[in-house]
């Protein structure tokens, strides 16, 4: 067989790679159990090998990427193997982007298939071969009703099907027929191959499924070699048995497909891997399905398969997710029978979490006030020290330059502050981190609108660094950027791209486009940001200091940068559905 006599040394292992969290350990969970037994047992000769089987019609999601790391996952633990194989089957809707980009995605969180990348159409010469034996058993005839009256005769969950008349075609005929539809003498929906089980089976799958339909068409890999293509049930379940696979893990939804998975292995008489299911990935606020996916992409409701508000892989990686968090959430979501919705504040929970761990501080300024400070000198400008990372003292410090223009966030000054607002207000004093001390002395305002334009402010000389020499205290502590010295930027602040929790399962059949948040895009164009971001490279991440975490897009250029904000320091939404 296949990719199971050569040497360990030669295929590479897969390795596992660290999750963010602490707790790398693995959690039992029943699939282990099963391979576990399995390995106690001596089934497979002790191997243990698994596979990831997308289909390149689209770009995978958070959903595919829990199934990676179980698959992955399980084959490091276990001292096994796993397989990236295409399920390329459907050469209308597939693409080689699709594929390029699966690849890329797979290896970003941290997977290596080593040689073993396979697809499906590799194996369409087999599965012909493997047609021609059912038929040749009388396992399988060529079925010339239409689409419809296939369905019309499939009866339904509580009624039995109806036989197809063509059922008793004899083995030469459909030897015949099928080495005909090869050929291509016929036109796509005249004739199928249909596996001759039972059309009174509880099982709708069971009632002689349809394993090969004519379609004239281009295959990416294949190109005009085939006018036939085997349907999904049929490929797959062989491609797992010729690549040795042992355990193929698939989703809830193909619990109903695993009678069919094991006829098809049991006729033909070759290796048996077994199929177990889970439970797929759900999350609120979010679409999972690469259709939906490609809808929004299609009607331009966001602007690209990486747009940053999508749960694809390219999307989260856009906006500042990193593998090692993914990697954490789907360990803690763990692995279950059941179908149910993970809250997405777990995976932005996550992702704080490791950002917080890895992200270089800086002070950045999203809607700037402006504040002349006059009591210090015009040409004066002093360097502080700023940590980069208090979480890695060995990240150290950098320097932030300081001068007589400064700007603040709007939302740090008040000119009639509410009680507990300890921010700036006219008279009061507050610290600039790193900086000094200054208090407000004046406020200019826009004299049609009576917005406020700039502040005016003193700053104590003895207060250098942030802290005062005679022990005064002041309870705000803001972030702030050297006008002359700082870089402007454009911030894209991301919110959920839903209102509704569960936007594809409404009550009322309501579409899921319905659902999506006018406000969860927001771009400001003149941030103002501290020098040590310059020249930064698309990808770099940085937490500015009290706003968030924030990621260099890749439409960034050597004069103009672009941040994508990953997540918020805090939950907000928690604290508004608690205060409600
Ligand atoms: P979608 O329903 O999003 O279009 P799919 O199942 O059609 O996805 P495939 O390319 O066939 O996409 O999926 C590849 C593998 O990823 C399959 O084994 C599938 O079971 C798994 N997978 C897909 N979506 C999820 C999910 N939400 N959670 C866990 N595993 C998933
Ligand atoms: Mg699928």
């Amino acid at each position: 067989m296949k990719n199971t006599e050569e040497g360990d040394e030669k295929k590479g292992k897969n390795k596992k790679p660290d999750t963010a969290g602490a707790e790398t350990q693995p959690v039992s969970n029943f699939i282990r159990n099963i391979i576990a037994e399995d390995l106690a047992a001596g089934k497979n000769d002790g191997r243990v090998m698994t596979r990831f089987p997308p289909e390149p019609n689209g770009y995978l999601h958070i959903g595919h990427a829990k199934s990676i790391c179980l698959n992955f996952g399980l084959a490091a633990d276990y001292n096994g193997l796993c397989n990236l194989r295409f399920d390329d089957t459907n050469p209308t809707k597939e693409e080689v982007e699709y594929v390029e980009s699966i690849k890329e995605d797979v290896k970003w969180l941290g997977f290596d298939w080593g040689e073993r990348l396979y697809y499906a159409s590799d194996y369409f010469d087999r599965l012909y071969d493997y047609a021609v034996q059912l038929i040749k058993k009388g396992k399988a005839y060529v079925c010339s009703l239409s689409a419809e009256e296939i369905r019309n005769f499939r009866g339904t969950l509580t009624g039995p099907g109806k036989e197809s008349p063509y059922r008793s075609r004899g083995i030469e005929e459909n030897l015949d027929l099928f080495d005909r539809m090869r050929k291509g003498e016929f036109k796509d929906g005249t004739h199928v191959l249909r596996a001759k089980i039972d059309m009174s089976s509880p099982n709708l799958n069971m009632r002689d499924p349809v394993i090969y339909r004519i379609l004239h068409a281009d295959h990416h890999r294949t190109g005009g070699n085939w006018c036939i293509y085997p349907m999904y049930d049929f490929a797959h379940g062989l491609s797992d048995s010729i690549e040795g696979v042992t355990h193929s893990i698939c989703t809830l939804e193909f619990e109903d497909h695993r009678p069919l998975y094991d006829w098809l292995l049991n006729e033909l008489g070759i290796f048996h891997p077994q199929q177990i299911e889970f439970a797929r990935l759900n999350l609120t606020y979010t679409v999972m399905s690469k259709r939906k996916l490609l809808e929004l992409v299609e009607n331009g409701l966001v602007s690209g398969w990486d747009d940053p508000r999508i749960p694809t892989i390219s999307g989260l990686r856009r906006r500042g997710y990193t593998p090692e968090a993914i990697r954490t959430f789907c360990e803690r979501i763990g692995v279950a029978k059941s179908n149910s919705i993970v809250d997405m504040a777990l995976l932005e929970y996550c992702i704080r979490e490791d950002l917080n761990r890895r992200a270089q501080r800086v002070m950045g300024v999203l809607h700037p006030l402006r504040v002349v400070i006059d009591n210090y000198p015009e040409e004066m400008v002093e360097e502080f020290d700023a940590v980069n990372n208090p979480e890695d003292p060995s990240t150290g410090t950098r320097k932030v330059p300081f001068s007589r223009v400064i700007y603040i966030e709007q939302e740090d000054f008040r000119e009639d502050p509410p009680k507990k607002y300890f921010r700036l207000s006219p008279g009061r004093e507050v610290r600039l981190k790193s900086a000094y001390y200054i208090t407000c002395v004046d406020v200019v305002k826009d004299e049609k609108t009576g917005e406020v334009t700039e502040l005016h402010c003193t700053y104590d000389p003895n207060t250098r660094g942030g802290f005062s020499t005679d022990g005064r205290m002041v309870k705000g502590t803001l972030h702030w950027v050297s006008a002359a010295h700082c870089v402007e930027a454009e911030v894209r602040l991301y919110d959920r791209l839903f209102t509704k929790a569960n936007p594809a399962d409404d009550k009322d059949g309501r579409d899921f486009k319905e659902f999506i948040n006018p406000a969860s895009l927001e771009t400001l164009r003149s941030c103002r940001i501290e020098p040590s971001v310059a020249g930064a490279l698309p990808g770099s991440i940085f937490q500015f200091e009290r706003t968030g975490y924030f990621c260099v897009d890749k439409e960034s250029s050597a004069d103009s940068i672009v941040f994508n904000r990953a997540v918020t320091l805090r939950d907000s939404w928690a604290k508004i559905e608690k205060n409600m």
